[in-house]
């Protein structure tokens, strides 16, 4: 993959076709990869120690064929589908994995994972569901954990100068990915929302540097694109987890709409917000992670009246249906997952608050569910234009 000399969209399409593949090129060339999944997991310290991280993804236009012989079926479909997919061989690569406490469906598999795949490392990253200044120390503490774990993998310390460069690195990673999400708020967008999709999937398939570059490489390509006219499609924002498949943008955009924001977990919710530099780096790592990636699992309110707890919890989404101009909101949840389904209500009210209409929609990380998304989709549009 790495000797493709295309433009950068054409790259991030091929990473997002074959997911994983630079991370098997450079297994071969004797790297660690560690494999991890949800956006708790602290990359930075992954990439300090000189392993691959990469963040797994499923594969929802296959059924799930091989997990439900281990696994609950009344665990959360993204789960199950990455699961199903690790056992399909389509990481067979990995070195090891890395699996936090995010919320019910990962925590209660762990031993499942574990005792199944027999992979060399294991982590559970026992993050916690408080952001208070114990919670920190306790985070902090894991964190050190890690490290230590890490440095036993791999025989070399991971001492705070190599953990500071890695933040550096991945900070500006972020940079660079806002400076893409501005591009998206021209009507219509310069990119488009399945263009983005794949961006995001390939950047986050890629050691740090390598996806900085890929997403300086689709910049500089869509920058020099033409301000496109309008066209009347409404403007879409999607809330939700890992919305791993462009297959919804597809979705979205074949309807006659743009999808153009998001607040999900392999989007905007990892890069809107740096990590400080802090003289102990594992600092600013565990309040970033505890208190900065705005997540339903480890917000706590702890505002003196629900209005205030709402704007905590959600007011980057009012500044971004603003900003973006968006007319509508998809909140994309999968099924049994009680974190984000908990928050539906208050979030329905929140965004029509702040003048957009609410699509909800329960969804089963299958293709083989995107007719009947596509005609609730179709029907929204019609009914917000
Ligand atoms: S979608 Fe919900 S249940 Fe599934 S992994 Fe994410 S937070 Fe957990």
């Amino acid at each position: 993959m790495t000797q493709l000399n295309g433009n950068g969209l054409a790259l991030a399409d091929a990473y997002y076709s074959a997911y994983g593949s630079r991370a098997r090129e450079l297994k071969a060339e004797g790297r660690k990869v560690i494999g991890y999944l949800s956006a708790l997991a602290p990359v930075e310290i992954m990439t300090a120690a000189g392993l691959v991280p990469l963040r797994l993804k499923g594969y929802p236009e296959e059924p799930i064929t091989r997990a439900d012989v281990h696994m609950e079926t009344i665990v959360c479909p993204f789960v199950r589908n990455v699961f199903d997919a690790v056992l399909k061989g389509k990481y067979d690569f990995l070195d090891g994995m890395v699996l936090p406490h995010q919320c019910d469906s990962m925590d209660r598999t762990n031993d499942v994972w574990s005792y199944t795949l027999k992979l060399p490392y294991w982590h559970f990253l026992n993050v916690p569901h408080l952001s208070d200044g114990p919670s920190v120390e306790f985070m902090l503490s894991i964190l050190r954990l890690f490290v230590g774990s890490l440095e036993k993998l791999t025989g070399n310390r991971v001492g705070n100068e190599l953990i500071a460069l890695a933040v550096k690195a991945h900070n500006e990673n972020r940079r660079l990915m806002r400076r893409l999400y501005d591009l998206r708020k021209t009507n219509p967008p310069l990119i488009s929302g399945e263009e983005m999709t794949k961006v995001q999937v390939g950047a986050m398939s890629l050691p740090v540097l390598e996806s900085s570059s890929l997403i300086e490489a689709v910049i500089h390509e869509v920058v020099q694109r033409k301000p496109p006219h309008g066209n009347g499609g409404k403007r879409i924002m999607i809330v939700g987890d890992q919305v791993d498949t462009a297959a919804i943008a597809h979705t979205i955009e074949g309807a006659g709409a743009w999808l153009v924001m998001d607040d999900i977990s392999i989007g905007a919710k990892l890069c809107r917000s740096e990590i400080d530099t802090t003289p102990d780096p594992l600092q600013g790592l565990a309040e970033h992670y505890l208190r900065h990636v705005n997540l339903p699992t480890t917000y706590v309110a702890a505002g003196k009246t629900y209005g205030e707890n709402t704007d905590a919890r959600f007011g980057h989404l009012k500044q971004d249906i603003h900003d973006f101009k968006v007319d509508g909101v998809v909140l994309l949840i999968n099924k049994y997952c009680d974190p984000y389904g908990f928050e539906v209500p208050a979030i329905k009210a929140y965004i029509e608050s702040a003048g957009a209409s609410v699509l909800y929609l329960e969804y089963e990380y299958a293709n083989s569910t995107l007719p009947r998304l596509e005609t609730r989709i179709g029907a929204f549009l019609e009914m917000i234009s």
